[in-house]
């Protein structure tokens, strides 16, 4: 394959290594430094260290400095740890706050030129140009995604159609009478417009130019990418961010599809132990680690992202980006179930519900507890109708592989196409813990 990567800024993109470390270095000084001299919050819990902004000398200084907790950003709700007088603040945004207090992220104008420039360079690694049109099903209100897709199309130059979510029957027909040449969605939202637009008797494939995709915002494993690009006939992109980093953009795989890279000249990463915080090694899991190296409203120092995931181990990427990769995320840490003392991940369900060839990708993780035993059921959908005996072959089968993955013996229930609730755009719900 030749090295012919879509990169917006190669100078940069595919700098040497030393050269991108010597811009970490550089700025993480400069955050540190912001972050003492204008955050109370922060200032105190560096003293309590025994550190001051002086004594980083070294990208591995930083283990030195305090974590971040999302629960600092609840507390200090809404303008605790902005390091910014207000008036320097051009949006603002928050999180829905459905456990307890929201939590509330700032942007000056230099974030959000920053933000517009690393979103332009996540959807370029797509191939989006200059002529494309997105679509967007974003949602726009409070949350990050929708517009941080729309800044980075903008500075890419590309057409941006702000759609929304809903109306899903009326996306289908924009989407083809508009020419949409891209599609950005969270994941299970671009199955439910591919079976919606199928209804139609519109075939996504054939008859809408829309051959790329970009999803994010919630888990999703491998086989639904395949799903979705099947359904599409796309090549989709997995972009990471969250939040409390700017939203979308903090990182994003390449056309090579083997791990995401981090946009490292704006995001220093680490990857820890969930239980002792100790720095782990590539290539083994812990919780995702990351300090932002250009925020200018509300620095964070070591935030404890909750994501679980690993570094790769190989520092440069056939695509010819330098930039080290992470794998993609495996689930939040407090998505992990623990069924009679044993983890189990959603996504490793769906990776195995999904390579079926008979399911559809709607799916429901129920744990319920019995006489104090957990007690685990899948429910599929079947992607066709199926006869009783096929059913039972088709629970049986995923009943067996399902146990030797997750050590844990599901009850597998296969139910008709169209039986399970399908999100309009927004998040789909599908673990269900009726263990309270
Ligand atoms: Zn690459």
């Amino acid at each position: 394959m030749p090295v012919k990567p879509y990169m917006l800024q190669p100078s940069i993109e595919s700098a040497p290594r030393e050269e991108i470390e010597k811009i970490q270095l550089e700025r993480l000084r400069l955050t540190v430094k912001h972050a003492y001299e204008n955050v109370p919050l922060y200032r105190k819990r560096m003293k309590e260290a025994g550190i001051s902004p002086e004594d980083i000398k070294s990208l591995e200084d930083v283990r030195r400095l305090p974590f971040t907790f999302k629960d600092d950003l609840r507390r200090e709700y809404p303008f605790g740890l902005l390091a910014v007088p207000l008036s320097e603040v051009l949006e603002v945004h928050a999180s829905s706050g459905t456990t307890g207090r929201p939590t509330v992220v700032a942007y000056t104008r230099r974030d959000l030129e920053n933000w517009a420039e690393l979103m332009a360079r996540t959807l370029a690694a797509g191939g989006l140009a200059r002529g494309d049109v997105l679509y967007s099903t974003l949602n726009y209100h409070w949350f990050t995604g929708g517009l941080g897709f729309h800044y980075g199309a903008m500075r890419l130059g590309a057409t941006i159609v702000p759609a929304g979510p809903g109306y899903t029957r009326r996306h289908v027909q924009m989407i083809r009478d508009l020419g949409a040449t891209a599609l950005t969605s969270v994941p299970n939202y671009a199955i439910r417009l591919a079976e919606t637009a199928l209804e139609m008797g519109v075939d996504p494939a054939r008859d809408t130019g829309v051959r790329l995709g970009f999803f994010g915002a919630e888990m999703w494993s491998e086989e639904m990418r395949r799903r979705i690009n099947k359904l599409w006939d796309m090549d989709s992109y997995d972009v990471y961010g969250m939040s409390e980093l700017y939203g979308p953009g903090t990182a994003v795989d390449c056309h090579i599809h083997d791990g995401l890279h981090v946009w490292e000249d704006h995001y220093l990463v680490e990857v820890v132990d969930p239980k002792t915080g100790e720095p782990l090694e590539p290539e083994e899991e812990g919780v995702l680690v990351v300090t932002p190296l250009t925020h200018d409203a509300m620095p964070l120092i070591r935030y404890w992202t909750n994501d679980l995931t690993f570094i790769l181990d190989a520092r440069s990427c056939d695509c010819g980006r330098t930039m080290k990769r992470i794998a993609r995320i495996k689930g939040r840490a407090d998505d992990m179930l623990i069924i009679n003392g044993v983890n189990v991940f959603p996504q490793t369900i769906e990776m195995i519900v999904l390579s079926e060839p008979l399911t559809a990708p709607y799916y429901q993780i129920i744990v319920e507890r019995e006489d104090s035993m957990d007690k685990l059921t899948v429910v599929v959908e079947a992607s066709k109708r199926l006869s009783d005996e096929e059913k039972r072959e088709l629970a049986r089968r995923l009943q067996e592989r399902l146990r030797e993955a997750i050590i844990v013996n599901p009850r597998v229930v296969i139910v008709d196409p169209g039986e399970l609730p399908r999100g309009e755009g927004g998040k789909a719900k599908r673990v269900i813990d009726k263990r309270g």
